[in-house]
């Protein structure tokens, strides 16, 4: 019996689980109901439903499945079994026990349940195993390698921005002993939510504190999805989500298959964060701008920054570090042009331009869920707000100003589709105009919205001609300008039909309504990027409607214009020590510097660059 007990300890991961719509208690159970234990016992041909104890299965995932092949949708979960929990059963049959060995095979087998703390908790475990092991190893043998540097002075360390990137960044130095100042130029959730306000209602443009600018940075009042492609259960993913978690965003987070947040509950999350922060001592610096590097020696020795809020310059101080992150997301255009004055090496990068579609959310919930689309009831149905993901491979031929024609081929995506939500003004310059989507956590308005954009890359920019480290960014803003003026001004959109959009038609009044607060104002959009970028976006839109029957519609309307999908540009740093491949004492990190996209991705990539600045001023053995 030992023997057994020794084979069957640890944990079992069981997937593919599918429970019917109707038997499920709801898109927001994350518990094991009956009907998912009935789904188990089928997968482990126990014989009694009953008699399997439901403290023995963890739901680590579920996510719901409507596919049109599928005769009725279903929550399809993933669930982690610890085995022991049954081997406690009554009666313990070796039956049972022989069936669940032939199961081996099939299912995943984990003698320890994955590594599941949030990143506080993390640290203080490296930081026991490193004081109480490693120093007590280095102090014995005299060693020095295990730290980088001795650790006689707190490095100060300056970290611009506090969107994912720069908080997880700051996070984790903080916890290691890092004297960190968090530099931001907008203001504090409470004051930016104001500015917010003011932008939405009185057509007022804070130039530093808005949809991008300010605390949490661009991805606070947005839809707060948290789906990356780097890899949902990767170790640095599990930590940020968990980190989330211990700032206040619910537990479902981690186990929904699409999971979201919405601006209701980032602003608390990021408040609870920003207290932690505070009581690590990090010193935080809201309106105010990173206007230039202090440079000695072709090393960082500061920063130079001044009141957001006061173009005089008058209060420009100079601040000392050790080192600096740059954590200031891809809008601070003026930093680009900053570091370009520096000699640093930025290379352009391919993104995606396009423009942002809205339909009734009715229909998509019609198009998606058929019969089932009523159980939506504006998000606090049994089944999440319907949405949508289209991608389409396009190649056409683009009339090239310098060689006549040539065949492209472009991908042309939907992107940050926002179930529920509304458009809103993602500007930071007056005389441009772009757009994005945002949401509340119960995705509850009449409108769906995403991004659908084509690739560009640096043969477009050529075309226009348009050179350099920052053709891409300037790119950007060619058309962000160009929709500023066929709105009229005053942040009004330029809007089309999609059904006029694909006729090269201007659609006549009324429009059909929008959810964009600021106003929208029929214009020719098929006439606002070049031929061969309209044509790949109208190619795929028509794909779109083959495979969403009803996506062009006299409903769906086309506001422009979408340029921020993803960084022009990247700064190249060392893959290991995050450091800029150009100057010593720079660190850029996550959207802004091209190494991640994504709430997700970007504190990920701010944890990692975290960690590695810490080892390299020696807060963290360098072997760990
Ligand atoms: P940012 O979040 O852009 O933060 C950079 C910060 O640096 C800003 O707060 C800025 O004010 C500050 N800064 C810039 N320059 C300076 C300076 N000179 N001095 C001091 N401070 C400076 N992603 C998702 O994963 N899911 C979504 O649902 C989603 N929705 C979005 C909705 C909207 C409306 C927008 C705009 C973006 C959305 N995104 C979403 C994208 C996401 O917000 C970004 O990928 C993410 O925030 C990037 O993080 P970051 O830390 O790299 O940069």
């Amino acid at each position: 019996l030992n023997d057994v007990n020794n084979k069957f300890e640890g944990f079992w991961r069981l997937s593919k689980l599918a429970v019917p719509v109707h038997k499920d208690p709801g898109k927001d159970f994350i518990g094991v109901s009956h009907a998912l234990l009935d789904e188990i016992t089928k997968v482990l041909q126990f014989p009694v439903a009953s008699m399997l104890p439901a403290e023995a299965f963890t739901v680590v995932r579920k996510s719901f499945d409507a596919r049109k092949v599928l005769k009725e949708p279903k929550f399809v979960y993933t669930v982690d079994m610890d085995v022991s929990k049954l081997l406690d059963l009554e009666p313990r049959t070796w039956d049972f026990i022989s069936r669940l060995e032939a199961k081996v095979g099939s299912v995943e087998h984990m003698l320890h349940k994955r590594a599941s703390g949030d990143l506080i908790n993390i640290i203080h475990d490296c930081k026991k195993v490193s004081d109480d092991t490693l120093l007590r190893k280095e102090i014995s043998s005299g060693s020095e390698g295990l730290y980088k540097y001795p650790r006689t002075r707190k490095p100060k360390v300056a970290v611009v921005g506090s969107g994912p990137s720069g908080l997880f960044a700051s996070l984790v130095l903080a916890e290691l002993g890092a004297d960190v100042t968090l530099i931001e130029r907008g203001q504090a959730v409470e004051k930016r939510g104001r500015d917010i306000g003011a932008l939405v209602v009185r057509r007022m443009l804070e130039m530093e504190s808005n949809f991008c600018f300010g605390e949490g940075g661009a991805g606070t009042w947005s839809d707060g999805k948290l789906v990356t492609r780097i890899g949902r259960n990767s170790n640095s993913v599990l930590a940020v989500m968990n980190t989330l978690v211990h700032f206040g965003a619910p537990a479902n987070i981690l186990v929904d298959g699409k999971s979201h947040l919405g601006t209701d509950r980032l602003i608390p999350l990021l408040r609870n964060f920003r207290q932690h922060l505070q009581r690590l001592g990090v010193t935080i610096k809201f309106g105010t701008r990173v206007d230039d590097l202090l440079i000695e020696n072709a090393r960082i020795v500061g920063v130079k920054v001044s009141d957001s809020k006061d173009n005089s310059q008058s209060d420009i101080q100079k601040l000392g570090f050790d080192a600096v992150i740059l954590a200031v997301g891809h809008s601070a255009r003026d930093i680009y042009e900053m570091l370009v004055s520096h000699n640093i090496n930025l290379v352009p990068k391919d993104f995606a331009v396009g423009l942002r579609m809205e339909h009734p959310q009715e229909l998509i919930n019609s198009i998606q869920y058929s019969e089932l689309a009523t159980e939506v009831q504006k998000g606090r149905g049994k089944v999440p707000v319907a949405d949508y993901k289209v991608a389409k491979y396009v190649s056409g031929e683009d009339g090239d100003a310098l060689s006549g024609v040539v065949t492209t081929n472009r991908s042309c995506y939907s992107f940050c589709m926002c179930p529920g939500g509304q458009i809103v003004l993602t500007s930071t310059n007056p005389s441009e105009l772009c757009i994005n989507g945002m949401s509340f956590s119960r995705r509850s308005s009449r409108w769906a919205n995403a991004a659908l954009v084509v690739t560009v890359s640096a043969k477009d920019f050529d075309a226009l001609d348009l050179h350099g480290p920052l053709a891409g960014v300037k790119f950007q803003r060619e058309f962000e300008q160009r929709a500023a003026i066929m709105g009229g001004g005053s942040f009004v959109v330029p809007a089309q039909k999609v059904t006029d959009f694909l006729e090269n038609k201007l659609s006549a009044s009324p429009l059909p309504p929008s959810s964009y607060r600021l106003g929208v104002k029929a214009a020719s959009l098929h006439e606002l990027f070049p031929t061969h970028l309209t044509d790949a976006l109208k190619h795929s839109i028509s794909m779109f409607d083959e495979e969403l029957p009803g996506f062009i519609s006299d409903t769906g309307l086309l506001h422009g214009v979408e340029t921020r999908t993803s960084c022009p540009l990247q700064i190249p740093r060392n893959n290991e020590t995050c450091e800029s491949t150009s100057l010593k004492g720079l660190y850029p990190v996550g959207e802004g510097a091209g190494y991640a996209g994504g709430i997700v991705s970007a504190a990920a990539d701010g944890m990692y660059a975290g960690f590695a600045v810490a080892k390299d001023f020696g807060l963290f053995p360098a072997d760990i």
